[in-house]
């Protein structure tokens, strides 16, 4: 005889925060609920819950670092290059590549980039050369591009106003920043935007402003547990009060040679695990812990409570650690084992449902969420 677990068994025992569910017959595939890509339903009202298994998301995107210049100086960075050549990525590439991820299916291009190049002599002349006065204004356009492409835009550009991200909402479905660490550590120490002040002032602000936001922890970076937990807290607070946080990512240190601290141990997958047990532990059940699954052991990571793999590109490398290649997609599926994988928008479904995004998207948003529900139901 099979027993029926309870919600509450359920819940506790695959540290689901929220399951997705069509809420129709026609909605089930093989016996599992069919996320819907459009909305949520909470396990208290699903009556089909009982049957769900856990479900891990990703989203499949384009990543374009618009520039490698940055003002910050951080103790583990590879990304960061001087002003000159190659470090502008050209509107020509840009649109040539957000058409190829168009092409391979992709919903999301990711603009992650360096933090106010214009303080780095020299790039002012070269962002002027492309007819900008600033990366902001470029990247900007470049979303406007993303979305006659076809690809919701989200934008991680460090730090930014309140004005700026007031500006970038309606050319987003989301945006990001890592606050990394609420600690004040030596790796930080030439880089003003990391301070971690500034920025949950601008977390702070996204949610003022009802952006659905991506942020998350680097471990291993010279914070102690203690500051783990303390970082964990201020982004649950952070949630508690405006509601945008949608994940968090829990992401490890990968020492770059060259870099101040390319021989700085690493955090080993017993130490990020208990990371991850410790942000379901802390943070509201909504929002949904990440982990890039091309950094760590993926498979092992997942049962420590991991709800979500990320962007993951099958036409761009990870810039930020290009050592590390994405899994194909087709892998991802053997990563998260009995759990059923499911693709997602970079806008998760809550957030769509309380209709924070700019009717410049909402097109987009419904054609993307149809597509991917298409293409899982094939
Ligand atoms: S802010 Fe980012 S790009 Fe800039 S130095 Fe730090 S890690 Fe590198």
């Amino acid at each position: 005889m099979v027993k029926k677990a309870s919600k509450q068994a359920i819940l506790e025992g695959i540290h689901a925060r929220i399951f997705w569910c069509a809420g129709s017959p026609q909605g089930f595939i093989a016996g599992h609920c069919r996320k819907a890509v459009l909305r949520t339903v909470d396990v208290d009202t699903c009556p089909h819950i009982s049957m769900q298994h856990r479900v891990i998301t990703f989203s499949r995107n384009v990543f374009l670092p618009l520039t490698t210049v940055c003002r910050n100086r951080c103790g583990y960075c590879i990304f960061r290059t001087p002003v000159g050549e190659g470090c502008l990525m050209q509107p020509g590439e840009v649109v040539t590549n957000l058409r190829r991820g168009e092409v391979l299916g992709c919903t999301e291009v990711l603009f992650t980039f360096g933090e106010r190049p214009e303080e780095e002599p020299g790039f002012q002349r070269m962002i002027r050369a492309i007819g900008y006065e600033s990366i902001l204004d470029y990247c900007y356009d470049m979303c406007w591009e993303s979305i006659r492409a076809g690809l919701l835009p989200h934008t991680n550009a460090g730090i930014m106003t309140y004005e700026e991200l007031e500006r970038f909402k309606p050319v987003n479905a989301s945006m990001g920043l890592m606050l990394e660490t609420t600690a004040d550590i030596p790796a930080h120490r030439n880089s003003p935007g990391k301070d971690p002040a500034v920025r949950i002032e601008m977390m702070e602000n996204a949610g003022k402003l009802k952006i659905p936001f991506t942020t998350g922890l680097l471990i291993g970076i010279g914070e102690r547990t203690s500051d783990r937990e303390e970082s964990l807290e201020v982004i649950a607070g952070l949630h508690r009060r405006y509601g945008h946080i949608q994940e968090v990512i829990i992401q490890n240190f990968c020492p770059k040679e060259g870099t101040p601290m390319e021989g700085a141990p690493v955090p080993d997958s017993e130490e990020i695990c208990e990371t991850i047990r410790m942000a379901g532990e802390i943070l509201p059940r909504d929002v949904a812990v990440q982990i890039p699954p091309n950094l760590a052991d993926a498979r092992m990571l997942i049962g420590c409570g991991v709800d979500d793999l990320g962007g993951v590109s099958p036409l761009t490398i990870d810039y930020v650690n290009p050592e590390h290649p994405w899994p194909q997609i087709a892998r991802l599926k053997e990563l998260v084992g009995d759990a059923v994988l499911r693709e997602r928008l970079c806008i998760y479904p809550q957030y769509i449902e309380k209709g924070w995004y700019h009717p410049n998207i909402e097109g987009l948003i419904r054609h993307l969420a149809h597509m991917i529900e298409e293409r899982e139901g094939s």
